[in-house]
């Protein structure tokens, strides 16, 4: 008798948490085929990096800068990605600026607390770390936003871009992001419904009703960041600062509407500075996308030239004004400044129980920072939840099914 074939994953987004399921899969024995689906042109996600062909020696990492564990036992991937030169110790200086312009080196907030650590050279290649410890198997798809999804009468799950072509059909859907199960989607893109809902509406799966009403009460904190690239003499004071990572107290958040500065010099003497705006900022200027904005290029929205150039000086104003006691004539002007907008970048509490992340009678699973538990809306709750929803995928497989590892 032919042996069935194997079944399938497609996991939607190569972020941290979708690349760490598929380095996690594959570490517990998992040899079936996964893919993975994603709108962005390279692996990260929120924890990505802007690059440039044209530039290889570009680097800026535009979403999160580090990633801190703050709870024993840490992510089990940590190690390997350590070890194989993926990430590496952060010990740079921190600083806490107050509202009256008071630095206070050494204070760190939330996001700086335990053991810090950056991706080597960018922080998108924490996420090809991942992409290497999941091996060759796995089949990444890049630039394809998943619009549509749709189970067979056979319960397999069918992924369709924005034109209905099939992209690809697997037994089990896993979602890394929130996109297609969170009423966001609605606003940003215009669809008329959910795309998870729309498609499992019939099944009545109550666990999975639960786990998307529940998904869709989340509320996120956006950021719109202004990246700038300072070169030659322009460089040279931001790479003398005393500290590398400025985060704003709530006063000095509402005085300036920054959240955080992160300097991140380049190797060829550059210095790359993102501003992080405070969520409010973010929160009025939703609808500016940046010019490499992954949305924008999906809904073919036109460039408003305008109105970007109003919020890149703004934010520019206020990096200028809230740094003058350190760094003075500052012309953003002259760094290329380029915008990059977040409207889902921290979810806010609560997130999904743990106990809602396998759907095992629909087959679909989530994982990312949006999961209740240590490390919710940081990059440490991504590698838990993925490695939990890994073992809980394994553990869920027909015992006799060609992909789950044989027991010792
Ligand atoms: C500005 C900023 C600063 C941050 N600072 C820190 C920090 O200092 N420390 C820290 O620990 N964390 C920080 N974070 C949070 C951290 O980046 C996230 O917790 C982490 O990256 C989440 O990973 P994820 O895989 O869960 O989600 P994501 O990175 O959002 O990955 C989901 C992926 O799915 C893709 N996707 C979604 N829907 C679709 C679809 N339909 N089709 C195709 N692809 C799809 C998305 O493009 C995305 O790449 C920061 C975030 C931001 C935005």
């Amino acid at each position: 008798m032919p042996r069935p074939a194997p079944e399938t994953i497609a996991v939607i987004g190569a972020g941290v948490s979708g690349c760490a399921l598929a380095a996690q899969m594959r570490r517990l024995g998992h040899r079936g085929p996964l893919s993975l689906w994603e709108t962005g042109r390279g692996a990260g996600g929120r924890a990505g990096t802007r690059r440039s062909r044209q530039d290889p020696l570009l680097a800026v990492d535009h979403g999160a800068p580090l990633l801190n564990i703050t709870a024993e036992p840490a992510p089990e991937l940590l190690e390997p990605l350590l070890a194989g030169g993926w990430i590496e110790p952060w010990s740079e200086p921190v600083a806490m600026l107050e509202g009256e312009s008071r630095l206070n080196i050494g204070r760190p907030d939330a996001l700086g607390i335990g053991r810090l650590y950056r991706g080597r050279a960018g922080m998108d290649q924490l996420s090809q770390g991942l992409l290497q410890l999941a091996g060759r198997d796995v089949h990444g798809h890049f630039g394809v936003l998943v619009r549509h999804l749709e189970r067979t009468p056979a319960g397999r799950w069918q992924l369709r871009d924005a034109a209905g072509q099939l992209l690809a059909e697997a037994d089990w859907l896993v979602l890394s992001g929130t996109l297609l199960a969170h009423p966001r989607s609605r606003l940003i893109f215009g669809w008329p419904e959910v795309p998870l809902e729309r498609a499992t509406r019939h099944l009545q799966d109550l666990q999975l009703a639960h786990a998307l009403t529940t998904i869709a009460g989340i509320r996120f904190e956006a950021r719109t960041n202004l990246l700038l690239v300072f070169a030659g003499e322009a460089a040279m004071p931001w790479r003398a600062l005393p500290f590398r990572l400025v985060n704003f107290d709530a006063a000095a958040q509402q005085r300036w509407g920054l959240r955080r500065i992160s300097i991140q010099p380049l190797e060829d003497g550059r210095c790359a500075v993102v501003a992080h705006s405070s969520h409010a900022f973010a929160a009025d200027h939703l609808d500016v996308y940046g010019v490499g904005s992954a949305v924008a290029r999906q809904l073919q929205l036109p460039l408003e030239e305008g109105r970007e150039a109003e919020v890149i000086t703004a934010l520019g104003d206020a990096l200028v004004q809230c740094l003058a006691p350190w760094i003075g004539g500052v012309d953003p002007e002259q760094a290329e400044p380029r915008l990059m907008r977040w409207a889902a970048a921290f979810p806010l509490p609560p997130g999904l129980p743990p106990s809602l992340t396998l759907c095992p009678s629909s087959r679909v699973g989530f994982c990312g920072d949006y999961i209740d538990g240590v490390g919710f809306a940081r990059i440490e709750g991504a590698l838990h939840s993925a490695e939990q929803l890994a073992a809980d995928l394994l553990a869920a497989a027909p015992s006799d099914a060609p992909w789950r590892p044989a027991r010792s």
